[in-house]
């Protein structure tokens, strides 16, 4: 079958009567099969993504079906579908089922969406590798030694290698961004409080956020205009009705702020710098203005982003007890043993390691050094990112510092592996919204992308500007 790379084809040939969704379905269900071995599935709903397709087709013919019939969708395993299993990629949570639909996900179903299966990624979205899945890692179908990024890592090789035709993630320090970048793929992440977050299984509850992976910018748009919007059931959502965006269109004249750093900072590779250099100059030789930043607290940007998330996450996953929900140790025999046993077993080594950093910088002795400190660097954060916004359209810099690392490259050293957050996590620290658009690839094949952000929400903005880059890049 053709592949379709974009909802409005799936639709014009749908209403043609030139594919059905059960066509589409089995087309994804195949690719599927042949890439088991990339390990981006945890489990696949075979028969009832058929039987719904179905369902929709008769929709299609009746025509009465929603904005996104025939369109194949793959959840990150941190998303509650009703009455399907959902586990953070975590042993802990194994055997787990949603008991409602989180709202991104519900909002997509009413347009008629069909889920395909949940993917792996880092337990509990922890994780720049997807290595810390207690499942094993998802490996990158550019190069099957790399890593696709994480955590998001097999939403995003559901896209690469399509095994989808979009993807769902969550972003709390850039983890659809980067494995978009890592990819070739797009990867959005909204303004916080865009999207619901009723629904996601939470890791730092102040920095989370939905979002899609996308092989299209317009499909991009079209998921997040249907997921935005106002819901009752979280508290911290701009409180929004119905958002309408438009096509996106590229200006005439746009400026954008280049962050220094993230073109001529040590630890850039040479090929994504001379890229970031040739698409400046092709915007600048197009009459768009640029301008460059320096940005010192770039070095303070993933010391407080781990200070705080792991505060966050040490309270968030303490609800996981071995009582309420997932496992509960074989080996407890009271109450104490039980909390201890179950956590000790059901939790993997990085999920650890930030419970007990995260418990340890909320301690009274540490607090006002470690959390306290960090809260006020996170305000100067957003201040200076708002400051520079007031005079730009938006801020330009590499999603990632380098391609796709190799396979335990990096696993021996946690360090390592949270910087290679370095440039994403801005945007999660200060609540703008930003995507991550392909950018090219390397001398060898590595897709890498580039980065936008602009003001809290401006969406139509950086869709509009996203679609100038796209247009450029070429
Ligand atoms: N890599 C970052 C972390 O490990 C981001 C994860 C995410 O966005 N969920 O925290």
């Amino acid at each position: 079958m053709e592949h379709y790379s974009r909802i409005s084809t799936i639709r014009e040939n749908l209403n043609s009567g030139h594919i059905t969704c059960v066509a589409l379905v089995e087309y994804y269900l195949k690719n599927i099969q042949e890439n088991r071995h990339l390990n981006a599935f945890l489990e696949v709903w075979t028969v009832e993504s058929l039987s719904r397709a179905e369902y929709i087709d008769s929709k299609v013919k009746a025509g009465t079906a929603g904005r996104l019939a025939g369109v194949v969708i793959a959840l990150k395993d941190v998303l509650a579908y009703k009455n399907h299993r959902v586990g953070a990629s975590s042993k802990l949570l194994e055997g787990f089922e949603s008991l409602y639909n989180a709202t991104a996900v519900q909002r997509l179903l009413d347009e008629d969406a069909i889920f395909i299966g949940r993917t792996n990624c880092d337990e509990f979205a922890m994780g720049a590798s997807n290595e810390n899945s207690a499942f094993g890692p998802v490996l990158n179908a550019a190069d099957l030694t790399r890593v696709p990024g994480g955590s998001s890592g097999g939403s995003a090789v559901a896209v690469q290698a399509k095994m989808a035709h979009a993807a769902l993630g969550s972003d709390t320090g850039g983890s659809i961004r980067q494995p978009a970048s890592f990819t070739g793929i797009f990867g959005f992440k909204p303004t916080y409080g865009l999207i619901s977050r009723w629904g996601l299984l939470a890791y730092a509850s102040s920095f989370d956020q939905i979002g899609p992976l996308t092989q299209s910018l317009e499909d991009c748009v079209i998921l997040t205009e249907i997921m935005a919007g106002a819901d009752g059931q979280d508290a911290s959502m701009y409180q929004r009705e119905a958002i309408r965006y438009s096509n996106p269109v590229a200006p005439k004249k746009a400026k954008f702020a280049v962050m220094k750093q993230g073109v001529f900072g040590e630890g850039i590779d040479i090929e994504i710098k001379e890229q970031m250099l040739g698409l400046i100059q092709k915007l600048e030789d197009s009459g768009h203005e640029i301008s460059y930043f320096d940005f010192p607290l770039l070095d303070y940007m993933v010391p407080t982003y781990y200070v705080l998330t792991t505060a966050e996450a040490s309270s968030n996953l303490s609800r996981y007890s071995g009582m309420l929900f997932g496992k509960r140790s074989a080996n407890a025999k009271d109450l104490d043993s039980t909390y201890t046993l179950s956590r000790t077993e059901g939790f993997g080594e990085e999920v650890k390691r930030r419970i007990m950093l995260g418990t340890f910088v909320l301690s009274s002795d540490q607090y006002d050094a470690y959390y306290n400190k960090a809260q006020k660097v996170r305000q100067l954060i957003r201040t200076e990112t708002e400051k520079i916004l007031q005079n730009t359209d938006a801020i330009l810099l590499p999603t990632t510092s380098t391609p796709a690392f190799k396979l335990g490259e990096k696993s021996s050293d946690p360090v390592a592996m949270y910087m290679a957050d370095l440039l994403t996590v801005q945007a999660n620290l200060s609540g703008n919204p930003s995507i991550s658009i392909p950018a090219g690839k390397t001398q060898a094949a590595l897709p890498f992308g580039v980065q936008l952000m602009t003001g809290l929400l401006e969406e139509q903005k950086l869709f509009d500007l996203s679609k100038l880059l796209e247009e450029t890049l070429g």
